[in-house]
């Protein structure tokens, strides 16, 4: 018998499922076993009934529940709740699901500030009220889902990397262990390290050394550049069968989208020590709250910065 799969999709911007998409044919030789009961990127099912007919907000029972975004507003709230009351597996996706992700970076405002800067301050708008209207009430924060109800598998990464999603749905299937390996970025990264001291941080916008063509392991690891790079207290595993986180090979920094290396793990502290031990100054990082916690910003680890901006 096919498992029943429901997904739902809360604050976010869908590259989740988008992404899942690419997988191609390991997708494909997957699709026989799941029933897919709820997914409304690709579904049309209404909470409501098709007519609108229902007083509750209801989805289908299923053996898997997978959840990307965070949890925004009201409506997302019930979502969850709901998704979690007729899923015996609950399995959030992508850094917005686990940690909050890009929409998290919200909760160095206060509702009020937002509603100003988006209705009143933006200068291509005529100033109005936020409207309230047939439109879900804001959280006063964003909300990781494991805030609100009981997650039974965190999936990182933003977005998160096929494989991954389907090996987790492949072991389920089988009855076998899914796990993470509690290891870092740098653990799996190829790039040279001389542990040599540096000065200062170089802008994100300048280039990495390397030369075209050149073998990943003669490059010179970007932090010993002066680049900052959040491998040192990201969880690995972005890299696919490879083992070559993907940024990397693109030679781009880390910036941290796999979440930190282990549960209650802070990354903006971790982050601090890493730095300090090739010579950087933390300081000189421009907004470093927010770049240190910029796919972790829900279970507080963002909050309104006194007087606004
Ligand atoms: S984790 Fe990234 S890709 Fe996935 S929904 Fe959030 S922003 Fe989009
Ligand atoms: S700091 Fe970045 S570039 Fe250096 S080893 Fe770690 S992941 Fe690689
Ligand atoms: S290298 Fe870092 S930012 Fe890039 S995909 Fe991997 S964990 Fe995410």
């Amino acid at each position: 018998m096919a498992v029943r799969v429901a997904e739902e999709w809360l604050a976010t911007c869908g590259g989740c499922e988008v992404t899942l998409l690419d997988r191609g044919m390991p997708l494909l030789d997957l699709l026989p076993k799941l029933e897919f009961v709820h997914m409304p990127v690709i579904m049309d099912h209404k909470y409501y009934g098709q007519t609108g007919e229902r007083e509750e907000l209801e989805i289908p029972e299923a053996d898997v529940g997978l959840i990307s975004g965070s949890v925004r507003n009201i409506e997302n709230r019930h979502v969850v709740e709901e998704m979690r009351k007729k899923c015996k597996i609950l399995i959030t996706v992508g850094s917005c699901a686990n940690y909050g992700g890009i929409p998290g970076m919200n909760n160095l405002f206060t509702v009020a500030e937002i509603a100003k800067l988006i209705y009143e301050d933006t200068p291509s708008t005529d100033a109005a009220p936020m409207p309230t209207e047939e439109i879900p009430p804001l959280e006063e924060r964003v909300y990781a889902v494991s805030e609100v109800v009981n997650v039974d598998l965190k999936l990182p990464g933003c977005p998160t990397p096929p494989e991954l999603l389907v090996e987790a749905i492949t072991c389920l299937l089988e009855g076998r262990e899914f796990k993470l390996e509690e290891r870092s970025v740098c653990d799996e990264c190829p790039l040279k390290r001389e542990k040599k001291v540096v000065t200062s941080i170089k802008r994100p916008l300048e280039s990495v050394e390397f030369i075209p063509g050149q073998p990943l392991e003669e490059v010179r690891c970007f932090m010993e550049q002066g680049f900052l790079c959040q491998g040192p207290v990201t969880m690995s595993g972005c890299g696919g069968e490879e083992k070559i986180p993907r940024c990397i090979k693109a030679y781009m920094t880390c910036r941290g989208c796999f979440g930190p290396i282990r549960e209650g793990a802070n990354p903006m502290v971790d982050m601090i020590g890493a730095l300090s031990s090739v010579g950087l100054n933390p300081r000189e990082i421009v907004d470093r709250v927010l770049v240190f916690n910029r796919f972790v910003g829900a279970q507080n680890r963002l909050r309104p910065r006194m007087g606004g901006k």
